[in-house]
Order: structure tokens, then sequence, then C-alpha cells
């Protein structure tokens, strides 16, 4: 078999990682018991957010059912309130596995991009105005909240 320069075991250091134990600020789109939604700091479109959930995996091999269901159903949750913000149908659901499929942070996370796949900005390039972030944020949790 190939040898692959890829990262299998979790690095409690990950950006992810201090984010869930408060070391580094985010903006928070929605939270639950198992799972946490906050927007990307380098869009790939306007309203790119982040599913996470508070578990210790590196990618999909590592998730366990009970955290597979809650980052799910908070995707669809934040799916919901990104097609009645951005008043579009088209959200793209995605998520990279291990280093030569382009994962940068090795925690798992299932990025929601209001874009389509013809459109969709470059990974992880730019850098987002803080205030936007912030406000886009505040819209996406109202919806949720209000449901
Ligand atoms: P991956 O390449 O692992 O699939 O995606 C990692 C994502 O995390 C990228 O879209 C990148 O923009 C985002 N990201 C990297 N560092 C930070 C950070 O410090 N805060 C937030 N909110 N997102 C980040």
């Amino acid at each position: 078999m190939t040898e692959l320069n890829q990262q299998t075991t979790y690095d409690d250091n990950n950006i992810f990682a201090k984010m869930l134990n408060g070391d580094i600020p985010y903006h928070k789109v929605y939270e639950d018991d198992k799972s946490l939604a906050f927007m990307d700091i380098m869009p790939q479109a306007e309203g790119h957010v982040l599913v996470i959930p508070k578990q210790k995996a590196v990618d999909l091999a590592d998730l366990e059912p009970e955290y597979a269901a809650a980052v799910l159903m908070t995707s669809k949750k934040v799916m919901q309130a990104q097609r009645q913000v951005f008043e579009r149908e088209g959200i793209i659901q995605m998520q990279l596995n291990g280093a030569q499929a382009g994962q940068t942070v090795f925690h798992y996370h299932i990025h929601l991009i209001p874009s389509s796949i013809h459109e969709l900005g470059r990974h992880a390039a730019v850098m987002a105005d803080q205030e936007q972030l912030a406000n886009l944020a505040k819209q996406l949790a109202a919806v949720i909240d209000a449901e």
C-alpha cells in the first residue's frame, strides 16, 4: 500500500479543539451537547458555516454514531437557516477526509456553503471581515432560535 502523509491521531491543540475548550473566539451559530456550528473565518462564499462534533475525531473514520447524528441534525438546522437568510435553495455540504483530500484542520467538520459547485471560492484562502461574520452568525442563529 502507498504511504500517505496523513494525520491519524487526534491533536488536542488543533484550532477547533481550542474553540471547544473556550481558548479562542469564534462566531457561534448554534450549539447543543454534542455539536457546535460557527462561521468559517475564510469563507468560500458569504455565509459559510462549519459544524463540528464535540468528540475528538480526526475525520469520518473516527466519528461515533451519536456524534454523526448530532452533526447531521445540526447541519440540517444550519442549512435551513442559510436558505432563509440568503434566499437561495443551493447550499453545498462538503467534508474533507485527510490531507490528501485537502483537509487542513484535523477535527472532523462539515462545511455548509451557500454557493454552487460552479461558483465556489478558493478553500481557506481569504480572511473575512469579523464584523460581517458576527452579523451573519446573529442572523442565522435568530432563524434557528425561532424554529
Ligand atoms: P478543511 O480544510 O479542514 O476541510 O477546512 C478547515 C476550515 O477551517 C477552512 O474552511 C478554514 O477557512 C477554516 N478555519 C481555519 N482556521 C479557522 C479559525 O481559526 N476559525 C474559524 N472559524 N475557521 C477556521
